[in-house]
């Protein structure tokens, strides 16, 4: 069997730079560190911090007093930072770069009298910490049927922002429907949407061409490799989200010749290679990578832990 890697796959900038904050938070302060949310989208990378010390929670009411408390990359609503401001607990922000650069877009927006409009999944983290940063009412559409059904009139001022895991393709059809309605929408310019996003989806077509089956390798509530697989399945590839090597179903590849493989944004490449050990398992296999696009963005971390 063949084996071809999407190139890039895996961890984006964001992903890394909150792992290392939690990392070195624990370096500095010692354990246990608090972490609201699960730091990034996978339970291995969850699971190996929880060993090193780091407690995951879901309110900052399960905090104890004074404790080291970070926020996830996907960003947190205004009424979440209040609470900590309160609590006066000491925080770390491990918000991805570009999740706050979305706040920041959204609030301009806001203050120039226009109405927003978040394109985005409904319940996502990173979707209830963006409508709680934009101090106005913020109108979410999941689709086109979500524009048609919007009670605004065409007349009004109106401004769009992304969710950050959704690409340019993905957010194409919505934000063209939006421009059919409201004429003078403005948005932010495509250049500034994740980088990491969209080479990942872009390696995923592109791999799609040349492969009989797709595994994607990521959590099932990460809503990167989600769209990964969804990319293959659109190109007609019999694709599979798999967390890791042991929820390999033989049956997936039995009749394959070439197996294509891709990791979501928050899965390190250690499980990629699981999954690839599980191929072997099976029977011989033969690695090679896409050449795909070379990633060099790094995010700075926060100044108290820059040298840790
Ligand atoms: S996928 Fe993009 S926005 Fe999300 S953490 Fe990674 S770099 Fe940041």
């Amino acid at each position: 069997m063949k084996v071809i890697l999407a190139q890039p796959r895996g961890f984006c900038a964001g992903v890394v730079r909150a792992i290392e904050i939690v990392e070195r938070a624990l370096q500095k302060y010692g354990p246990p560190v608090y972490v609201r949310h699960e730091i990034v989208h996978n339970k291995h990378v969850v699971e190996r911090l929880k060993a090193k010390g780091a407690r995951f929670v879901e309110d900052l009411s399960e905090v104890p007093a004074d404790a080291v408390t970070i926020f996830s990359a996907h960003g947190v609503s205004k009424k979440v930072e209040r609470e900590a401001e309160v609590r006066q607990l000491p925080v770390l922000d491990a918000t991805c770069p570009l999740v706050t650069k979305v706040h920041n877009q959204g609030k301009r927006y806001v203050a120039q009298g226009r109405v927003l409009v978040l394109i985005g999944h409904a319940g996502h983290p990173e979707v209830i910490g963006t409508m709680g940063q934009i101090p106005a009412p913020v109108v979410l559409v999941q689709n086109e049927n979500d524009v048609d059904a919007l009670m605004i009139s065409t007349d009004t001022p109106v401004a769009y922002i992304t969710q950050t895991t959704l690409s340019v393709d993905d957010t194409k059809g919505i934000i063209a429907a939006l421009q059919r309605r409201f004429p003078d929408i403005v948005g932010p310019e495509t250049r500034d949407i994740c980088y990491a996003t969209q080479n990942r989806q872009s390696a995923v077509r592109e791999l799609s061409l040349l492969v009989d089956v797709l595994l994607v390798v990521g959590a099932n509530n990460s809503s990167n490799s989600n769209r990964l697989r969804e990319i293959g399945a659109e190109a007609g590839i019999s694709s599979y989200l798999l967390a890791d090597g042991s929820e390999l179903r033989p049956e997936w590849v039995r009749d394959a010749e070439v197996v294509g493989i891709t990791a979501g944004a928050s899965a390190p490449e250690v499980l990629v290679e699981d999954v690839i050990g599980a191929l072997r398992r099976l029977g011989p296999v033969e690695v090679s990578t896409l050449p795909g696009r070379e990633e060099n963005i790094e995010f700075r971390l926060p100044a108290e832990l820059a040298a840790v």
